[in-house]
């Protein structure tokens, strides 16, 4: 019936995604919390694939703006329903895949309400970290009759460019990394949701915290959990890899609005610098230049080898509701719009994209039609 159609619909959706290729943005808006007075939103309409914000004319031209995504979310999205559109990437990392996403947002929007969920943990508040990894336990499981994973994991900070591991507190000395693997940092195989939790908390404990006037729990540091897997055919014993960068980054916020001086500027200025690089590297690789300016920054040099080629990369976006917030919202719905505003590249998986991508689109319109004449 309907739902059926609608299912359907969804399924070639996403399939075209897959063949549109390799870089896609998500944006979700976070509720008003619990001891905020009501007051109006500036998000005034979200629908699956886009958010309209509406602006006041000191914002420039007045009125509603509508931003575009592959998908996006509204104040009321369960943490169960955002992973569910992120399951499909998460997935392929068990088939060899290198899968990178990133939680993008001024402090307070919700990254780390996403990546990794509230300070208290229900079943149904965890965020996408742990239920990555719990799939990715479940799916391993279930082929374990044809192949053997081993998943490990990595939990790296990168706080005014430097790079520490998040799973000892010593500082890593030699920082000139050249992939996704820093050498000196703890690997540590994880077999079960418990393993990781106890792996998490580790890590959260050691993240670099301070205050600024905006929140004095902000992070101004990235994070950075990493998985290793490693799959061997019982059969042929050959092998494969794949691995998935989880990024809760620092706050974008400008620096004025957080009345940073002394340590915070320069903090803030490291952050600024780190995330132009990374909106650098992922709109050139989106453009397909030939030059992909890695080198800018440790974030995207440590992530070199997860960025580009044949890694799927996720910007996931987040903004707050509250008016007071319109400034910085429009900066990460601009910066959003930049690194997605693609020519999309090409998924290894397919050879004949153009073709593919022609059927399903056919497909889509005839099953668009289906549904318009119920
Ligand atoms: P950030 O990591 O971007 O600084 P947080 O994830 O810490 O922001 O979110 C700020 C506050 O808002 C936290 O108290 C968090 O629990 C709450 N929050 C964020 N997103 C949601 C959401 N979708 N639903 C409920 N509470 C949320
Ligand atoms: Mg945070």
């Amino acid at each position: 019936g309907y739902h059926k159609v609608l299912e359907e619909n969804r399924k070639l959706y996403n399939q075209v995604q897959d063949l549109k290729g390799n870089i896609r943005v998500y944006c979700r808006v976070r509720p008003f919390l619990g001891d905020q007075p009501s007051h109006y939103s500036s998000v005034s309409n979200v629908e699956e694939g886009s958010i309209s914000i509406m602006t006041p004319s000191k914002y420039g031209k007045e009125g509603k703006k509508t931003f575009t995504f592959n998908r996006a979310f509204g104040p009321s999205a369960t943490q169960a329903e955002v992973f569910s559109d992120m399951q499909p990437l998460v997935r392929s990392v068990l088939d060899g895949y290198n899968v990178c996403i990133f939680a993008y947002g001024q402090t307070g929007s919700g990254k780390t309400h996403t990546m990794s969920g509230p300070n208290e943990l229900t079943e149904e508040t965890l965020g996408v970290n742990y239920r990555a990894l719990g799939d990715l336990f479940l799916l391993s499981e279930q082929r374990k009759d044809t192949i053997f994973y081993d998943i490990s994991v990595q939990m790296l900070e990168i706080y005014n460019e430097q790079v520490r591991d998040l799973l000892t507190t010593d500082e890593i000395r030699n920082s000139s990394h050249d992939g996704i693997n820093v050498p000196d940092a703890n690997l540590v195989p994880v077999s079960s949701t418990t393993d990781v939790i106890n792996l998490m908390n580790l890590g959260h404990k050691n993240r670099a915290v301070g205050s600024t006037a905006m929140n004095d729990r902000s992070s101004r540091s990235h994070s950075c959990l990493t998985v290793h897997v490693q799959g061997r055919y019982l059969t042929s014993g050959s092998t494969i890899r794949g691995s998935m960068h989880l990024v809760d980054l620092a706050g974008s916020e400008r620096a004025d609005k957080s009345e940073a001086t002394g340590d915070r500027l320069k903090e803030a200025q490291h952050i600024n610098k780190s995330l132009s690089a990374l909106g650098d590297v992922i709109a050139s690789l989106a453009s397909k230049n030939a030059h992909v300016p890695y080198r800018n920054s440790k974030l995207t040099q440590l992530l070199q080898d997860s960025l580009g080629g044949q890694a799927k990369t996720l910007m996931f976006v987040h903004i707050s509701p509250e008016p007071e917030a319109l400034g910085e919202t429009l900066s990460t719905l601009k910066f959003a719009e930049r690194v997605s505003t693609i020519e999309l590249g090409a998924a290894r998986v397919n050879k004949d994209n153009n073709s593919d991508v022609k059927e399903l689109k056919e497909q889509i319109s005839s099953l668009k039609a289906a549904l318009a004449r119920k």
